[in-house]
Parts: C-alpha cells; structure tokens; sequence
C-alpha cells in the first residue's frame, strides 16, 4: 500500500464541472491510482485567485469526484493537519487539497511549500498537462523531494501532439481563436512554415485585423502583440475573417461568409490543429461561428486532428468524454498545448527528467 501524490487539473469553469472533460480526464486517473488499496491525494487548482477566496475553494469538487468515483473523497482544508489525517486512515481512501494557488509558495515555485507537499505522500505523479508550461511548487519544486514519474495524461498529451507535429499529412490547417492572445503568437509563427493555412477568430483575428489596418472599432485585441505581429500580419497563408458579427462596437463573433470560406478549407484539410473559439459562444447568439467551424472540423474523418483549450472542448456541439475519438485528440491544455506545438519545452516535464526516482 501506498501514497500517491497526484497533480491533476480539475480547473474547470461553468456550471457542470463533471461534465467536462478534464473532470473525466481526471476521474480516470484517480481510479487506476487507487487500485490495490493505495490511498491517493489530489494536488489541484482552482482559477487565479488572490489569496484564499472561498469562492475557489476546492471543496465543491469532494462530493462531485466522490460521486463519479463512487467512494468517499475527505476534503483537506489546510496543509498542516493534512499529514496525520491522511495516515490515520487506512488503505483506499481518497483525500482532495484545498486549492493550491490558496499556499503562497505554489506560484512561486516555493521549495519550503514543495517540501509540505512530498512530505504528504509516497511517490508524486504528475498527470497535469494544462499547467505543465508554468512553474508552480506542486510541479516543479516538488521533485526535489519525493521519488517523481510522468503520469498516462502528461505521457499520451505529448504522444499526440508530436504526432501531430510530425504528421504534416496536407493540407495543415491551424485554426486559433479565444480570447488569451498572448499565448498564440508563438504558435502562429511556428507554423507559418508548416501549416498551408491559418484561420483567425476571436480576439486573435481582432489584433491580426488591426495590425492590417482595419477598423476594429471597441473589440478586444492585444496592443502588446501588435507591433510584433506587423510582419507576420502580411503572410497570406493569415486569413482573418471577412465579415463580422458586431454588438455595441465589439466584434463577438465571425460572420456568415467567413463561416464559408472557413468551412471549405477545413473540409480539404490533412492536418487541423484547433485551439481558441470564433467568438463569445457564450451567449447563444455569438456561438454561430464556433458551431459551424465544429461541425466542419468535426466532419473532416480523413484529418489527423488535434482540439485543445478547455472553451474550446466544452463549446463543442458533441459531448467529449475521451481524449481520442475517432480521427481527433482533445488536448487537456488551451496554453499548454500551443505552448508545446511551438516548439518549446515543457518546464513540468524538463523536472521529471531530471527527478529523483
Ligand atoms: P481556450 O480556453 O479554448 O484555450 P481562450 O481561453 O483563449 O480559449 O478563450 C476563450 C474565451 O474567448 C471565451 O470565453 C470566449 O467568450 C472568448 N472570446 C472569443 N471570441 C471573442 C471576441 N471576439 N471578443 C471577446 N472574447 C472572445
Ligand atoms: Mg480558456
């Protein structure tokens, strides 16, 4: 019998958290964890909150994973009293921290935290590859401490992605909307060698618009990447869309015709990679774009195709319960799985390499 320290990522927005994806995602891994009487404690975050805000507490998640897993989950409100409450129960129990991000240590990578941390478990898994692109206590730090492997998730993410890489079955077609710009510039510019097109939508296309002197009235868009974007705005494998769907000055969502162009080179794509929705879908209205380029994507069965974002997943208009079906891998991670397609490493995982065993 032993502990099983596990990262997962059960950070999940929306009124349905069992419902998505990651939950499921989750739910697997804890499962196989606790096989053969181990006890097993979930390391996971909830947002970015500032300091210990109730409303991001993880407690919540205890009776939702308590239900999917059919067995009790013991909430841990803080970390001091966490050690002996977990090894005066016995064999098989499941225990849930509170969320990490409410430890100062665990953004800023906190050696002294990490060690709390290893001090509640035997072996560290870490099977969260949504934030294996930063460095927190819980995923970096920690490894200094405890005998630490590479979970099934963190394992299959980058199997996929690699293939993905490397598939260059053509047309490649990178399709990138959302509205966290920052994250996406690095993918754009990777793939404006590799990929044969590539779709904008969102506040992505905003700031792509702009830099081509469009007028994009109050709509979101990143100033910062502005000015590093001017050149990459004139490559015409960038299509950003031709009409929009406006409220109140702000672009929520791509129009009709962009829609169709959009749809036709989807439907003689290779390769698709899809990270970002079209517009704020939200809001049934502005969900237009992001539907049909789902139903387009989803219909391509000749593709090899990767989706990834935690929107983008749960905008989806099919229920997603596993990573892979049919000819598509969902991707656990939005940031982390375009981080990785950039072609840049992964901080988590460069700490298991070097972990001690
Ligand atoms: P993901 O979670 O899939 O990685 P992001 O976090 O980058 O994607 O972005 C998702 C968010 O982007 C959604 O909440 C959506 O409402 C928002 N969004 C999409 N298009 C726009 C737009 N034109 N203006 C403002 N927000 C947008
Ligand atoms: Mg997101």
């Amino acid at each position: 019998m032993r502990t099983y320290l596990v990262r997962i990522n059960l950070d999940i927005k929306g009124k349905k958290p069992a419902d998505t994806l990651r939950f499921k995602v989750a739910v697997g891994v804890i499962k196989s964890l606790s096989k053969k009487n181990n006890k097993v404690v979930i390391l996971t975050h909830r947002g970015r909150p500032n300091g210990a805000e109730k409303r991001l507490s993880t407690k919540p998640l205890a009776s939702m994973l308590s239900k999917a897993l059919g067995k009790k989950v013991i909430f841990l409100p803080d970390i001091d009293s966490a050690k002996e409450r977990i090894s005066k129960k016995g064999g098989g129990v499941i225990f849930l921290l509170e969320n990490l991000r409410f430890f100062p240590g665990e953004i800023k990578n906190s050696l002294s935290f990490a060690k709390k941390l290893a001090e509640l478990g035997d072996v560290y898994i870490n099977n969260d590859f949504a934030t294996s692109h930063r460095k927190s206590a819980s995923s970096i730090a920690i490894t200094r401490f405890i005998p630490s492997n590479r979970g099934e998730i963190l394992a299959s993410e980058t199997r996929e992605l690699n293939k993905i890489i490397k598939s260059r079955k053509r047309p490649v077609v990178l399709i990138v909307g959302g509205a966290k710009i920052r994250d996406k510039g690095g993918v754009i510019k990777k793939f404006i060698r590799d990929a044969d097109s590539i779709l904008l939508g969102g506040g992505v296309a905003n700031t792509f618009m702009k830099a081509r002197g469009v007028d994009i009235k109050k709509s979101l868009y990143e100033p910062i990447m502005l000015k590093k974007i001017r050149h990459l705005s004139k490559n015409k494998k960038i299509t950003t869309p031709t009409d929009n769907v406006f409220e109140k000055g702000a672009i929520l969502d791509i129009g009709p015709k962009t829609i169709n162009e959009y749809k036709k080179v989807i439907k003689e794509a290779g390769t698709i990679i899809w990270a970002g929705p079209m517009g704020v879908f939200e809001k049934k209205k502005f969900a237009k774009g992001s539907t049909a380029i789902a139903r387009a994507v989803l219909n391509n069965k000749k593709a090899s195709t990767v989706i990834g974002g935690a929107e983008t997943v749960s905008s989806l208009p099919i229920k997603v319960d596993k990573q892979k079906m049919g000819n598509i891998f969902f991707s656990t991670g939005g940031g982390a799985m375009l981080h990785f397609l950039s072609g840049r490493k992964l901080p988590a995982l460069e700490a298991l390499k070097k972990a001690k065993k």
